[in-house]
């Protein structure tokens, strides 16, 4: 037997594993994730390494291959599962160690870590507010923000300020200089002392929320780890149950991994556990570098970070006593990986809380069908939020409207004579609107009224998307061209945009309503960095008395004033090859939803469709998720999807259309003989139902052609021996070298 070994815990070493042979004796103590002690180098001297690999097959020369020496007394014990955590990774989803590793272990900084810094505030709390409102005044909306936020905390990690409140050295400086705050480094490690009640936030649990809590920290106590879904209405209190859920935690001395999707990672929710658990909470994101995010981790591996905020990859965090994972909106999309190792970071929770005794909360007010499931079978506990929190506030009244009636009404706008009579009711009394559009451009395409013809990418099989009326892109290669004027293959000038996006409808807003202040939220005006937040800024300070966007905007922000959210084309998000997206709709209209009325003020929404009678539009507008959920279940029991049914994609993807056609003619061979009747050693009683081989939903990407075979079983244990058995075959095949082979558990 051998071992692959990692001399060193980073990102870079998993490209230069050392092979070494495990000594008899000491095979039953090796396996993945276990650190040894290696001769190292021409002088064989001893060095620790961790064990990623073990194999029976030697890659080197037999003759020069060395002997580990023995087990290391004392590995990290959280390096150690993280090259676990690797392994199990790339076992269940399917992708190399090496990519495997890439995902858990840290990008090595060189330079020495920073020191956390803080801002302070200098003045007091009225003056701080006052200055606040000076800023207002004179349109400092950055330096207000910042002010704002220090009336009622005392300090602030500079981190958070800079990461997600989108503050510059710009702006801070001048605030140093005139002293209003006081920027402050800490070298050593001490008790936080942010302003707020760090007790308690403050607010008394209703009694739904104390159940949660209690319940949960009693089972914690008697040492019982499990997972449970916290299924509680939009605005029910979810984050103040987490809140005392992480205290109970940290008290044992334990510490906590919260997971939020990044949309919804805003600085508002930040703060809720900065003014609750001070500086031992830390923050990462997509938008920090490699070297600020390692920072972060050593902080937590040391010890001063206790509870670290982040999206999925925070799960990859190096705590000694991992106690609880939260995960926050439990059902969004961006906790799947679109990269190998294709993991859902709920699952790798699990996992992960396996390992370390912690115990898995996850949340959300439309689970997933999954978490449902599996919480009405009982394997996970469910806790019930069935109100609003807050006394004074109510769901929303939601009226459908039928676009099809509309049209024969010889309404033919965007909108709805409800939505705009609903529209200017708002206007009139000084509240807020938001409309909700799931698509992004100004058109989706562009087409030719001769000859019909769309205009496509050259590299893909998709059409282009017209930006701003006068530029092309493709979404999926980035392919970009001057919008034409004329028709690209029958050459006649009458080529036209078709279909609606944000910009059309900000356009049609404005001419509805002149006087009517309109923000428009979509990937073109927050492509910047902290465009994002800057607009829904504005608009949360009443900049603006219509916000539109697309799906941004109905997550994480809290709108008190927002009391009208109108939905343009509720089915769109209905027509997508995925066989996810009924859920999708639903889930997206019941947030939309979630949105309006959260103030004091009652709140109403319009929802238009092509669809009413549609069980996912019908239910949502009801916000009635126990019978959507029946429903969706009954049609994935019978097309056989998941969650009953579990389902793995292999795609295919190959320059060649020849080789590509060869390979996957493979795959169906072997999938096919597979479990039949008669095989035998590694294919027997792997029978799955195939479909397939077909071409991707988009063929060409990039001059690359895709295809893909679909397997399912009921059991996931069968679908990743058939992957390992897929794996082991098609590096055998003379196409192995020219394609690239991706598994993808839905
Ligand atoms: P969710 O995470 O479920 O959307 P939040 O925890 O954000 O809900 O709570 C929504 C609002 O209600 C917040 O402003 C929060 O401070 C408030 N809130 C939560 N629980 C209570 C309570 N028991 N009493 C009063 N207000 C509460
Ligand atoms: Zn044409
Ligand atoms: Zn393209």
């Amino acid at each position: 037997m051998y071992a692959n070994i990692i001399i060193d815990i980073s990102h870079e070493m998993v490209d230069k594993p050392f092979q070494y042979r495990i000594p008899p004796d000491l095979e039953p103590e090796i396996s993945v994730g276990i650190q040894v002690e290696i001769p190292f180098g021409a002088g064989n001297r001893l060095r620790k390494g961790y064990v990623v690999e073990v194999t029976e097959t030697a890659e080197f020369d037999i003759g020069k291959i060395k002997d580990i020496a023995g087990v290391a007394a004392h590995g990290v014990a959280a390096h150690s599962r993280l090259i676990q955590m690797a392994w199990w990774l790339k076992e269940r989803y399917g992708s190399t160690m090496n990519q495997a590793l890439k995902t858990v272990l840290p990008v090595k900084q060189k330079v020495k870590p920073k020191q956390a810094r803080f801002i302070r505030r200098a003045l007091s709390p009225q003056e701080t507010k006052k200055a606040a409102e000076e800023a207002a005044a004179k349109h400092y909306g950055a330096r207000e923000r910042l002010l704002k936020v220090l009336v009622d905390a005392e300090e602030l990690p500079y981190e958070v300020a800079v990461n997600q409140m989108n503050l510059t050295g710009a702006t801070l400086k001048p605030m140093v200089e005139k002293g209003m705050i006081t920027l402050e480094a800490e070298t050593v490690f001490r008790n936080p002392r942010i302003g707020g009640d760090r007790t308690s936030s403050g607010v008394e649990l209703n009694r739904e929320q104390r159940e949660a809590v209690e319940d949960f920290t009693g089972r914690y106590d008697a040492g019982i780890r499990e997972t449970a879904l916290v299924y509680g209405v939009t605005g029910s209190g979810k984050t103040e149950v987490y809140m005392e859920m992480i205290a109970h935690v940290l008290e044992k001395g334990r510490q906590v991994i919260v997971l939020i999707p990044e949309i919804a990672l805003t600085y508002q929710t930040v703060l809720r556990f900065y003014r609750r658990f001070g500086s031992v909470v830390s923050i990462i994101n997509s938008r920090m570098s490699a070297g600020e995010r390692y920072d972060q981790f050593e902080r937590a591996k040391n010890g001063q970070v206790r509870i670290m905020i982040g999206p999925r990859s925070a799960l990859f965090t190096p705590f000694s006593d991992l106690g609880l994972i939260i995960m926050d909106e439990e059902h969004e999309t961006a906790y799947k990986s679109e990269t190998s190792p294709r993991y859902h970071a709920r699952e790798a929770a699990v996992y992960l809380a396996g390992l370390c005794r912690a115990s898995v909360v996850l949340g959300s007010a439309t689970p997933s069908l999954e978490a449902y499931t599996r919480a009405l079978d009982g394997q996970w506990r469910l806790y019930r939020l069935s109100q609003r929190a807050k006394r004074d506030s109510r769901m929303a009244c939601v009226h459908l409207v039928d676009l099809r009636e509309e049209l024969k009404q010889g309404n033919k706008s965007m909108f709805s004579r409800k939505l705009l009579e609903a529209m200017e009711g708002r206007l009139e009394a000084g509240q807020q609107t938001m409309l909700f559009m799931n698509r992004r451009g100004y058109a989706s395409f562009v087409s030719c009224r001769s000859c019909g013809e769309a205009v496509k990418c050259p590299h893909c099989d998709v059409t282009l998307t017209l930006h701003f009326g006068q530029k092309l892109v493709c979404h999926y290669c980035g392919y970009e061209v001057k919008s034409p004027d004329r028709c690209p293959k029958c050459t006649s000038p009458y080529i036209a945009g078709f279909g609606t996006g944000t910009q059309k409808v900000e356009e049609m807003t404005k001419k509805m309503f002149p006087k009517a202040r309109v923000l428009r939220m979509d990937m073109d005006t927050t492509s910047r960095k902290g465009g994002h937040e800057e607009i829904l800024s504005a608009f949360a300070q009443g900049q603006a008395d219509i916000l539109i966007g697309t799906q941004m905007i109905v997550k994480g922000h809290d709108f008190p004033n927002v009391t009208l959210v109108g939905v343009l084309a509720a089915d769109l998000s209905l027509y997508s090859p995925d066989f996810r997206c009924g859920e999708r709709t639903f889930q997206l209209l019941t947030q939309a939803a979630g949105r309006a009325g959260r103030g004091g003020l009652m709140g109403e929404v319009v929802i238009q469709t092509y669809n009413p009678e549609h069980y996912s539009i019908d239910c949502a507008a009801r916000q009635d998720y126990e019978t959507f959920y029946r429903q969706e279940m009954v049609y994935r029991d019978m097309l056989r999807y998941p969650p009953g049914f579990q389902l793995l994609a292999i795609m295919v993807s190959c320059k060649s259309e020849e080789v590509l056609s060869a390979a996957m003619a493979d795959f169906g061979r072997w999938a096919a003989a597979a479990g039949q009747p008669g095989s035998m050693g590694e294919d027997a009683g792997l029978k799955a139902e195939m479909i397939g081989p077909a071409q991707a939903p988009v063929y060409k990407v990039n001059d690359i052609y895709r295809k893909i075979l679909y397997l399912k079983h009921e059991n996931y244990d069968i679908l990743v021996k058939l992957k390992n058995c897929m794996e082991r075959k098609s590096r055998k095949a003379s196409w192995y070298q020219q394609v690239m082979i991706q598994y993808d558990f839905a």
